[in-house]
């Protein structure tokens, strides 16, 4: 992944996603907002003991280093619902946000956005029929395969096709930490062959298995590698830190080119 900064925020991108042209995205850390005590700084998630109008402020700074526009969240509840995010949707700002676990939109200046402490945030993009999505991945929706949900989703809507899909596995809890004493419980059969140590499973490698199941190239699915335990500095974590925030994970397609004098050159793409 690569460091950037603008105004004072620090956030990161992957490389395959930046390659492509009319598209913004951005993994934000901890830092640049205006939440303070286990929140600090920019908190995007609206949790017990945090100041709402914090929250608010911070996502407007999140959306503002990518170029603004509207940034659309959702209630997550660990399971495998998409929501579609049409112009509606992005236009109707006093309707409360969707339950779900990922958005996906093909409307050019909407911001899509998970907001994660130890869980994957995924980011999606259709290059070819200018489409993106957001993903909301936890252990318990790596159970339920919720990117595959997503992948499809964007076919059925969009007519992606999976092999056309850019994607990137942001920081979340890696296999150094990603310890499930109860596995035998909670993960079912199917995943054990991620089981890395005696408790220890590799979640990245589920997913980047899942993305590659629904027909996502191997060569364009980036992961970010890095651990949110074990990187507080950066990252909020639960697991560390149980009283946290929630950072940001966005991905959109850049607003459309406005035509700029009506002489007949309008452009269309
Ligand atoms: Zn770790």
């Amino acid at each position: 992944m690569q460091q950037r900064q603008k105004d004072g925020i620090g956030y990161l991108t992957f490389a395959g996603l930046s390659a492509l042209t009319g598209v913004r995205h951005g993994i934000f850390t901890r830092h640049g907002g205006v939440s303070r005590g286990p929140f600090a700084s920019l908190n995007v998630g609206r949790v017990d003991g945090e100041a709402p109008e914090h929250v608010v402020e911070n996502r407007r700074r999140v959306a503002a280093v990518l170029g603004g526009g509207p940034l659309v969240g959702i209630r997550q509840v660990h399971g495998r619902a998409v929501k579609v995010v049409t112009v509606q949707d992005a236009q109707d700002a006093g309707a409360g946000p969707a339950t779900a676990d990922a958005l996906v939109t093909n409307v050019p200046g909407v911001l899509l956005m998970v907001q994660v402490a130890d869980c994957q945030p995924v980011l999606l993009c259709d290059p070819v029929h200018r489409a993106v999505a957001v993903v909301h991945a936890g252990w318990r929706g790596s159970v339920v395969n919720v990117v595959a949900a997503a992948v499809r989703t964007m076919q059925d809507c969009y007519g992606s096709w999976p092999g056309d899909l850019v994607a990137g596995i942001g920081p979340s809890l890696g296999p150094c930490c990603g310890e499930f004493v109860n596995y035998r419980r909670e993960i079912p059969e199917t995943l054990w062959a991620f089981r890395i140590g005696p408790h220890h499973f590799d979640f990245w490698a589920v997913t980047r298995a899942q993305l590659c199941a629904a027909g996502v190239a191997p060569g364009r699915i980036e992961t970010a590698g890095l651990c949110t335990r074990c990187r507080t500095d950066t990252f909020f974590s639960y697991r560390k830190e149980r009283t946290t925030g929630r950072f940001a994970a966005v991905i959109g397609m850049a607003p459309e080119d406005r035509p700029e004098v009506s002489d007949g050159s309008r452009r269309t793409a």
